[in-house]
C-alpha cells in the first residue's frame, strides 16, 4: 500500500509547496480577480505551477482552492461555480503529480467572522466547509490542508467537516501574530489552547502559516513542538511585506535567508515545512538543498 505524508513524515522532512497567489499573480491573474476561476479559464497555467513545485523537490502540493467554498465565492457571485472549481483544481493537480507524491485539498477561511465580530454561524460555516472537502476528497486529494485560519473556531468547523466528509489526514493551519506575550491568533487564541483544540477533534498535522517570516516562524515551531506531540508543519512567508505607496504587496527576503532560517526551523523540530506568501519554486528548490 503506498505511503501516506504521516509515514513519510516518520522517516524524514516532508517539504510542502510555495505560494500559489504569489505565482498566479506573476502568471497574469490580475489584483482582485478569483484565483479559483482558473482552474476552470487557465488550467495549463495552475497546472505549470503545480510542476514547477513538484520538480524543485515538493513532496505535497495545495489545489488552487484556497478561496473555494461556496460561502468565499459568493463575494463574487461564483457560489454556483464551487463544485466545478474545486473538481478541477484536484484534476489538475493529480495530473501534475508523480507517483508517490501527494495532492493537499487547500481549504481556507470563509471571510465571515464568527460572533462577537461578525453573525456568521458554526453551522453554516461547517456545511460550507463539507461540501467543499467532499468535493476536493472525490476528486481524489491524498489529504485536506486547512490553513491560513485567523479564527481557531473556523479552523475547527473546517477540520470537523473534512473528518465528516472522508477519511483522510487532515492538516490544520492557523496564522499567528507575535506578541510580546508569545503567539496569538487574530481571536487571541494561544499555541496552547490551538494544539489542545485541535488534538481534540482529530487533527492529524499541527501547522503554522502564513503573517509570520521565517526569523519569527523558528521561535513559534518552539511553542508548537511543546504543545504537542502531533507532527508540526511550518509555512513562512518570505519575510515581512514591503508595501510601496499605491503598489501591490512585495517580499525581499532571498530564497537563500529564507532556505537557512528552514534549515534552522527544522533543526528546532519542524516534520514538515513549506512556504507562504511571496515564496516561489526557487525559495523551494533552495529549501531542499538544505535540509538533505
Ligand atoms: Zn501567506
Amino acid at each position: 500500500m503506498a505511503k501516506d505524508i504521516l509515514e513519510l513524515a516518520a522517516e524524514r522532512v516532508v517539504v510542502f509547496d510555495g505560494a500559489m497567489g504569489t505565482m498566479l499573480l506573476a502568471s497574469g491573474l490580475p489584483t482582485g480577480g478569483t484565483p479559483e476561476l482558473w482552474n476552470i479559464e487557465q488550467p495549463d497555467i495552475v497546472e505549470e505551477i503545480h510542476r514547477k513545485y513538484f520538480n524543485a523537490g515538493s513532496d505535497v502540493v495545495h489545489t488552487n482552492t484556497f478561496g473555494g467554498t461556496a460561502l468565499k465565492l459568493a463575494d463574487k457571485g461564483h457560489e454556483d461555480k464551487a463544485e466545478s472549481v474545486n473538481l478541477a483544481a484536484v484534476q489538475i493537480a493529480k495530473k501534475a503529480c508523480p507517483e508517490g507524491r501527494f495532492v493537499a485539498g487547500d481549504i481556507g477561511p470563509t471571510g465571515r467572522m464568527l460572533p462577537p465580530v461578525g453573525t456568521a454561524t458554526t453551522e453554516e460555516l461547517e456545511e460550507t466547509f463539507y461540501q467543499q472537502a467532499k468535493t476536493l476528497l472525490q476528486g481524489g486529494a491524498d489529504l485536506i490542508s486547512v490553513e491560513t485560519m485567523f479564527s481557531l473556531e473556523e479552523s475547527l468547523a473546517a477540520v470537523r467537516a473534512a473528518k465528516k466528509a472522508g477519511d483522510c489526514p487532515v492538516v490544520a493551519a492557523v496564522t499567528y501574530n507575535k506578541t510580546p506575550n508569545g503567539f496569538f491568533t487574530m481571536m487571541g487564541e494561544s499555541v496552547v489552547q490551538s494544539a489542545e483544540a485541535f488534538e481534540a477533534v482529530g487533527v492529524d498535522v499541527f501547522a503554522s502559516n502564513c503573517t509570520l517570516g521565517s526569523s519569527d516562524m523558528l521561535e513559534l515551531v518552539k511553542d508548537m513542538k511543546a504543545a504537542t506531540t502531533l507532527p508540526v508543519l511550518i509555512q513562512p512567508n518570505a519575510g515581512k511585506p514591503v508595501a510601496d505607496d499605491g503598489g501591490p504587496t512585495r517580499y525581499e527576503q532571498t530564497a537563500q535567508e529564507f532556505a537557512q532560517d528552514i534549515k534552522r526551523i527544522v533543526d528546532a523540530g519542524a516534520d514538515m515545512v513549506g512556504g507562504c506568501c511571496g515564496t516561489n519554486a526557487e525559495f523551494i528548490m533552495e529549501m531542499v538543498k538544505h535540509i538533505q
